[in-house]
């Protein structure tokens, strides 16, 4: 079943509603091409305040919004919701999950990348990465979970396990999740739990490499590990996770008990790269031309996290959302070049700096040759934050649990929902803290 048939207009049809499908929908909007955007989610995400959701200061619907709402102005953008599985280049059609097929004159494809658990994908289930809404409320769930396991415990035998949250990755994504979870055992929760001191919580950042933030500067990285140990986070650099199990991680030869371990490194690409058939690096992103079409098919385009590309500047784009916005834009841009007989436009990515944020007052960030560090830049995080929201309503609804977080030192978002079966994590739980010390095992 072909669902749009080809007539009359050119036919775009775009693979994902994340940064790079949504911006390049909205260029296209209004112009004379009829765009179906396909997402195999009903909502546009804004992963940057993922780990806001994750840690309760914000609730879901605060941070994602319906693509369907967010293009209702655009009478030539169609939403469907589907996952793409195929492709046939020559016949120029996508196949959908359920075998319903899209044709296409010019195809965009931006379906983004995940972690990668470099060959142990067995260690997700234990130790869960944050991508996704459902991700982020997995995670506050067992964030939260572990807090009330310890409490139960400590009021029925009158002491608990101790509580350790692992995050393993020392990237921008990992130091907002350690920072938050040492703010809110230090603050929010202290206050309301009785039997147990949440203070005393312990929170480990894991990094492999020599320092955390490699992609920021030297004294950048050394600012933001001071401002998390002023949290209370213990930041182990050159610590290579070898092994993760429920309930424990192994760190070179030493295990490490734990109540919750979260994934924070390692990018891997959608696998609808490898399934174009274009070449595509280590981490499976297509590697693509500078108009950003990929070789031999320039009416096909890889834009974003699952794109590969040295823009004319010889510069490596980055995996952030500025460069999908960029590089949406600018295939949306290429479409209509074509369609007036005008030259393409050639990549040229727009640094518009980044910055990583740690808790009340502490962040980093860097632009050009700026560096910021402590409430300035933290200040700055969360005006740009707001300011790319997707929503007017999300923007008023963020700067009002921001308001009130900051005021009350409160989580107001801090539901438990899913497995409601505590139980089954306790059991895990006692299994960890009786079983025999195995710090120092040798591998
Ligand atoms: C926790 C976190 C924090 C981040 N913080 C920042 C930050 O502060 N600043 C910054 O610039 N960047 C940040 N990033 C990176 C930024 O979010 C990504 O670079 C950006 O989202 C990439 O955009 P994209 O369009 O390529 O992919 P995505 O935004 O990931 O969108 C991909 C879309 O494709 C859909 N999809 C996937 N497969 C299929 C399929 N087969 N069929 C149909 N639909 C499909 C997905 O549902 C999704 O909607 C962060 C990322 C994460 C995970």
């Amino acid at each position: 079943m072909v669902l749009n048939k080809k007539q009359g207009r050119p036919k775009v049809v775009i693979i994902g509603g994340g940064f790079g499908g949504l911006y390049a929908a909205k260029r296209l909007a209004g112009k004379p091409v009829d765009v179906t955007l396909v997402d195999r989610k009903n909502h546009h995400t804004f992963q940057p305040l993922l780990y806001q959701v994750a840690t309760a200061v914000l609730s879901p619907g605060e941070i994602a919004s319906p693509l369907r709402r967010i293009l209702h102005r655009a009478p030539n953008v169609e939403v469907i919701l589907g996952e793409a599985v195929g492709f046939d280049l020559q016949a120029r059609r996508v196949r959908l999950n359920d075998d319903a097929e899209l044709e296409y004159d010019y195809l965009i494809v931006a379906a983004g990348a995940r972690h990668a658990y470099f060959g142990h994908d067995e260690w997700e289930k234990d130790a869960p990465g944050l991508k996704t809404i459902e991700d982020s409320v997995e995670i506050r769930r067992r964030i939260l979970l572990a807090f009330e396991l310890a409490e139960r415990e400590a009021y029925l035998k009158g002491t608990h396990t101790a509580l350790t949250f692992a995050v393993i990755g020392g990237g921008p994504t990992g130091v907002e999740l350690a920072g938050a979870i040492a703010d809110i055992a230090r603050r929010a929760m202290a206050r309301d739990f009785k039997a147990i001191d949440t203070t005393k919580a312990r929170v480990i950042l894991l990094e492999g490499l020599p320092r955390i933030l490699g992609m920021y500067p030297e004294e950048l990285s050394l600012k933001a590990q001071k401002q998390l140990e002023e949290l209370g986070v213990e930041v182990l650099t050159n610590s290579m996770v070898t092994a993760v199990e429920p309930g424990r991680i192994k760190v070179a030869d030493e295990w490490i008990e734990t109540s919750v371990i979260l994934w924070a490194t390692g990018v891997a690409a959608s696998p609808l790269g490898k399934i174009l058939g274009a070449e595509v690096d280590k981490a499976g992103r297509v590697l693509i031309e500078p108009d950003l079409s990929i070789q031999a098919h320039a009416e096909v385009f890889v834009i974003g996290d699952m794109a590969s590309l040295k823009d004319v500047d010889g510069k490596q784009v980055p995996g952030l959302g500025a460069a999908a916005m960029q590089q949406g834009r600018v295939a949306a841009m290429n479409i209509l070049s074509d369609m007036r007989g005008e030259k393409r436009v050639l990549f040229r990515y727009k640094d518009k700096g980044s910055m990583a944020t740690i808790g009340r007052h502490k962040a980093v960030a860097m632009f050009g040759g700026w560096q910021l560090s402590g409430t300035l830049a933290w200040l700055l995080w969360a005006f740009v934050h707001i300011f790319l929201l997707i929503g007017f309503r999300n923007r008023l609804m963020v700067m009002r649990e921001w308001a009130w977080a900051y005021f009350t030192r409160e989580r107001s978002a801090r539901l438990i929902t899913g497995d409601p079966d505590a139980q089954a994590m306790k059991s895990h739980q006692v299994e960890v803290a009786a079983a025999p010390v195995r710090k120092k095992e040798k591998v």
